[in-house]
């Protein structure tokens, strides 16, 4: 079997190489002739809007998935006409467009930040006084790791504001006072089995994921299911899904849900019994779905804009290094590293060190 993939970034290598041992072959589209996964398996070259490239790549695959969810729907509905997609179109116009995320989050009764369709000044002034202050004016579209995002902290900040979108639609939220994020990566396959992973905590700064931590019966884990669940169902979804959530004492918000493997569950790698990868590329293809149980603790932290000294974090016990095969710009995501120990103390102790390490070399 041969699976294509919009994009050939991290994640599609992480991808291919959960689906080596399977027997599966690669063909990735990406316009960058350095892309990460380019080596490990057929590379198109080109924009993912070429309509030759995707003729030749929905000819080629058996089923096509992605690495991002901003696939222009044109492309989508192109490639859904010739060959299997998934996860399916829809999940990905949902994904694509926070106004539509939300709305849908509301459909299904997942609670959520206060929000408010925004496309004018004179909108925005208007829902400030529902939705209260402090919040954030985010772009509906092309927006991830915190880009196209503002504070608003007072009716002053609101023109400049409206100003850096730059026309373009936008959603205000009410900013959420968490005590901590969540997100919780489940996958389902065609026939309708569906696993969910056990939540993971995650730490962000500046609107980017930094560290994520696998957790053991944390209470957040049924709320987390029962909401992923209604959006896999509702969805008639295929493949691995994150979904993103804010841990007010206890209430769970939804924040957003990405139709793709997520950074979040990269410790599933060495920390479950089979990873994300290998459960999106088992659901795709409508293969029994593998036991996401938790192998001892695990955790993980992300290399932005810096690589790490590499025998300082194999140096640490339980660790585990994952290389992009990118090169290092600013605020870009080049590397990952995982600690997975069955001791509660030896883990925490490594985690704290890797931190350090990937924070010293970290320049955003
Ligand atoms: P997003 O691009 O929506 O995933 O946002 C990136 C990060 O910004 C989130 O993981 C949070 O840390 C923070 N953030 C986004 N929206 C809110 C909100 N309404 N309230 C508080 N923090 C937020």
């Amino acid at each position: 079997m041969k699976i294509g993939i919009l994009g050939g970034g991290q994640l599609a290598r992480m991808l291919a190489l959960a689906g080596y041992p399977l027997g599966l072959k690669f063909i990735i589209l990406d316009p960058d002739a350095n892309a990460g996964a380019a080596g490990l398996g057929e590379h198109l070259l080109g924009a993912y809007d070429d309509p030759i490239l995707l003729a030749e790549l929905a000819d080629k695959a058996d089923v096509v998935t992605y690495e991002f969810e901003n696939v222009p729907a044109n492309v989508a509905a192109f490639l859904s006409s010739h060959t299997t997609v998934y996860p399916p179109a829809n999940a990905l116009a949902v994904a694509q467009d926070r106004l539509l995320e939300k709305n849908f989050f509301r459909e299904l009764n997942i609670r959520t930040a206060p929000y408010a369709a925004i496309d004018s000044l004179a909108d925005l002034q208007q829902a400030m006084p529902d939705i209260g202050y402090p919040a954030i004016l985010k772009s509906r579209r092309m927006g991830y790791d915190g880009k196209g995002q503002v504070v608003l902290e007072s009716a002053d900040d609101l023109p400049a504001a409206w100003q850096t979108m730059n026309g373009a639609a936008a959603i205000v939220e009410g900013f959420i006072a968490f005590r901590r994020e969540v997100s919780i990566i489940a996958a389902r396959r065609p026939s309708g089995g569906i696993v969910f992973y056990p939540v993971s905590e995650n730490r962000h700064r500046g609107g980017i994921l930094r560290v994520a931590e696998r957790r053991c019966d944390d209470p957040a884990q049924a709320g987390a299911e029962a909401y992923a669940r209604d959006l896999l169902e509702k969805l008639d979804y295929v493949g691995v899904i994150a979904l993103e959530l804010f841990d007010v004492d206890g209430e769970l918000l939804a924040n957003e849900f990405a139709p793709r493997v997520h950074n979040s569950g990269h410790w599933s790698i060495e920390g479950a019994e089979t990873s994300q990868f290998e459960n999106h590329l088992r659901a795709i293809l409508d293969l029994p779905l593998g036991s996401t149980d938790g192998r001892g603790f695990a955790g993980m932290v992300n290399y932005i804009g810096g690589l790490p000294d590499d025998r300082a974090v194999l140096n640490l016990p339980g660790s585990h290094l994952h290389l992009y095969d990118k090169s290092p710009r600013q605020g870009r995501k080049v590397a990952h590293a995982t600690i997975r120990h069955d001791d509660a103390g030896v883990f925490a102790d490594s985690m704290e060190k890797l931190i350090a390490q990937a924070a010293a070399v970290d320049d955003s």
